[in-house]
């Protein structure tokens, strides 16, 4: 920030406010902010890799890091050459880092689609968890999920984000993401008031639609994913694509098994959600 910026900051509120509209242009590159937007994030890490909304606000996106460690994680998320970054970053143990301006479009969420909308950075506030990844699922700890789950309470709250619209990063990449991963403990957020969840109904077998199937059934799958957000084909014909939009639902939703067949259990687990979603 410069000098003369300052100046005009020092009289008072009123002056700022009138000023700083004319005066954030030059200044876009830079964040403004001082403090965090989240009283739960424990301080600043900014974040060079951030640019304009280009919608409002209505989606918030988790995510795991993926990396062998937290600090290389933070790294690559706050340099500018990695092109990458979330609005916030919750470690291990439960502390909080604020790198991007909840105001701000973060670069975490890369080709997207949800509900008819592509760019989902735009429209959304993309949290990191520290966690390894698929390459060594073990258990996120109680204490980060217990961070997690109130920082996404305090979030959704502020900005009115509605519990459908607490997403994982394979729900809105198909095919191309599947973190935070089918052992992300979705159910207990949804015990702590965040994202919706329903019990997935049991694994019975039974008739199941799969790879090669074709007609009205498979199309009301198909209608049936795409009304709920997901990018889904509508031709009443199960390809790969159909299967990876089955696994990505099954991942957040059923995560007990992925494989992209849609069992009993999974259209029952869907129809059930649906419903959830519309009341
Ligand atoms: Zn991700």
């Amino acid at each position: 920030m410069s000098v003369a910026f300052q100046g005009l900051a020092a009289g008072g509120p009123g002056l700022y406010n009138a000023l700083r509209g004319a005066f954030a242009a030059p200044f876009r590159r830079r964040s403004h902010m001082v403090a965090p937007d989240s009283p739960f994030a424990a301080e600043l890490r900014l974040s060079p890799n951030h640019g304009e909304r280009l919608r409002p606000l209505s989606a918030l996106i988790l995510h795991y890091t993926g990396m062998p460690t937290a600090a290389a994680a933070l790294r690559l998320l706050t340099i500018a050459e990695s092109q990458v970054s979330s609005h916030y970053f919750v470690d291990e143990d439960g502390t909080i880092l604020q790198l991007v301006s909840e105001a701000r479009r973060a670069w975490h969420a890369g080709h997207s689609f949800w509900a008819g909308e592509e760019d989902i950075n735009s429209a959304s506030i993309g949290i990191e968890i520290v966690h390894p990844g698929h390459d060594d699922p073990h258990p996120f700890p109680d204490r980060q999920i217990e961070a997690v789950a109130k920082l996404c309470r305090d979030i959704c709250a502020r900005n009115a984000i509605v519990p459908a619209r607490v997403l994982g990063h394979s729900d809105i990449a198909v095919g191309r993401k599947i973190d935070p991963g089918e052992f992300f403990p979705w159910k207990v957020l949804a015990e702590r008031g965040v994202g919706l969840f329903v019990e997935p109904a049991p694994i019975v077998g039974g008739e199941t639609l799969e790879r090669g199937a074709q007609g009205g059934e498979v199309e009301a799958l198909q209608r049936a994913l795409a009304d709920y957000g997901y990018k889904s084909p509508v031709s009443g014909s199960y390809g790969d694509d159909t299967a990876a939009v089955v696994a990505a639902f099954q991942r957040h939703f059923r995560p007990r098994l992925v494989d992209g067949r849609a069992d009993a259990s999974t259209l029952e687990t869907l129809r059930a959600l649906a419903a959830g979603a519309r009341a």
